[in-house]
């Protein structure tokens, strides 16, 4: 009731959620409210969560910001939300994302672009803005999102709260609607590291519903917070610290890194010398697999159909025209170039092989170091509808989170500080797969 009345109060600044769902959070709660009288609470009990509109729930709208999806009701659950819910969490409703989660603003959002909860007329971040925007603003306790290329990362660092990306096949992907299927994750955005911690035990293990999920156990997150940073070697990459990097970020990460030292940890200068190419090979692998999974949008099988079509190819013309926004289209565009017949080499597999060498940089440096820390975007949050007609712009904005996807490794970020203006500025930190363990800890030793 609270966590309403907070949402009744702010969100019209705010404008976070795409669907609530009032009395289905209201029923849940009371039902939590029994499970822990009779002493049946699950670790989740009765904390309300917001879900990114890209997570399939069942009985309730699933939209991808998208006009696509404008009507859909999904008829399951996620594995990922079957599990909050086992565990007695309360869904408030769905937030507002970039479509199909392409965008690093939530400004490509069809139904309404959240603000960040810091600035009125800032970008909140994204694709996962919504989520960040209502953790931040206090409108739930916590936010499940996807991180493809740093989507959870991303606008936790300009909202100023935790999220994080767990290694590739850590958490389910089943009931994620698909962008990019070999760089898609879930992970929570969170109020601070425990909270972070309490949601990734629930949310990761394996899935036989995802021949991607990991067979491996799954450790006790929160347990070893306060373990301290004794021994732990953390590298500095300098390529994280090159040209366009805003000088009052540098200083606050730098200031965080500090911090680990006090705490601790090593801190080495380390190479990860292809980072430069990991915006160029990203925006071939991300868009060639998105056309490829968005193929399935035709206006036969889910979502939107023109209906004044007259032949098949028209409708299906007609559908995805009308249905998809232009960065959609224009992500569409790219992949099917990139992985036609005459440019797969030159494009596609000349990427791919390029994500290999940024994979081996990553090995070599987690051969020698526990984990690597780093900004998370160049600058802080932007003024809605700056530079939102010059797509590359926004696509290096993404420039320190992508390798992490390519890679699979984990990544977190972290609040660090805030600008002079008043805006908040994460720090992030990656670790070897699977090793959310130390990333969680580490970024315990910084709230
Ligand atoms: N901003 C990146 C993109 O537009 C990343 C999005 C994401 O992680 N979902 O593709």
């Amino acid at each position: 009731e609270a966590l309403l009345e907070r949402i009744d109060a702010v969100e019209d600044r705010v404008k976070a959620y795409l669907h609530l769902d009032r009395d289905g959070a209201l029923a849940r709660a009371a039902e939590a409210d029994s499970e822990r009288r009779e002493g049946r609470a699950g670790a989740l009990c009765g904390l309300p969560l917001s879900i990114k509109d890209v997570l399939c729930t069942e009985g309730l709208p699933t939209t991808c910001g998208s006009r696509m999806l404008e009507n859909f009701i999904p008829p399951y659950d996620a594995t990922v939300i079957r599990r909050l819910k086992e565990e007695g969490a309360v869904l408030l409703g769905k937030v507002a994302m970039d479509e199909f989660a392409m965008g690093s603003t939530s400004e490509n959002c069809a139904f309404k672009v959240p603000e960040n909860p810091w600035k009125p007329g800032y970008v909140a971040g994204g694709s996962s803005g919504g989520s960040a925007a209502s953790v931040a603003a206090g409108e739930c306790l916590a936010s499940l999102g996807s991180d493809t290329g740093g989507s959870i990362r991303q606008p936790a660092s300009l909202c100023s709260v935790v999220g994080m990306k767990p290694t590739y096949g850590r958490v389910s992907r089943f009931g994620l609607v698909a962008f990019a299927s070999s760089l898609d994750q879930v992970g929570p955005l969170a109020r601070d590291v425990a909270d972070c911690a309490l949601l990734m035990n629930v949310i990761s293990g394996y899935d036989p519903r995802d021949s991607t999920s990991v067979n491996r156990p799954v450790p006790d997150y929160t347990a070893s917070l306060k373990d301290g940073l004794g021994g732990i070697r953390i590298g500095v990459p300098v390529e994280y610290f090159g040209a366009g990097l805003d000088p009052e970020v540098e200083k606050t990460v730098r200031a965080g890194i500090d911090m680990l030292r006090e705490a601790g940890a090593e801190i080495v200068e380390v190479s990860l010398p292809h980072t430069q190419y990991c915006v160029a090979v990203y925006y071939l692998i991300a868009p060639a697999e998105a056309s490829s999974n968005l193929a399935r949008f035709d206006g036969v099988r889910y979502g939107y159909r023109n209906m004044e079509a007259d032949s098949l190819i028209d409708m299906y013309c007609r559908s995805r025209s009308e249905g998809f926004g232009d960065e959609v289209k224009r992500r569409i565009l790219i992949g099917t170039y990139a992985l036609s017949a005459g440019y797969y080499d030159a494009y596609y597999k000349k990427a791919s092989q390029v994500r290999t060498l940024i994979m081996e940089d990553y090995q070599k440096v987690f051969s020698s170091c526990d984990l690597v820390v780093s900004p998370v975007t160049p600058t802080p949050a932007w003024k809605i509808g700056y530079k939102s007609d010059d797509p590359l712009a926004h696509y290096l904005s993404d420039i320190l989170t992508i390798s992490a996807n390519l890679a699979g490794v984990p990544g977190i970020s972290v609040p660090a500080g805030f600008s002079s203006d008043g805006l908040p500025i994460g720090i992030q930190m990656q670790a070897a797969h699977f090793n959310e363990e130390v990333l969680l800890r580490a970024a315990w030793n910084l709230e």
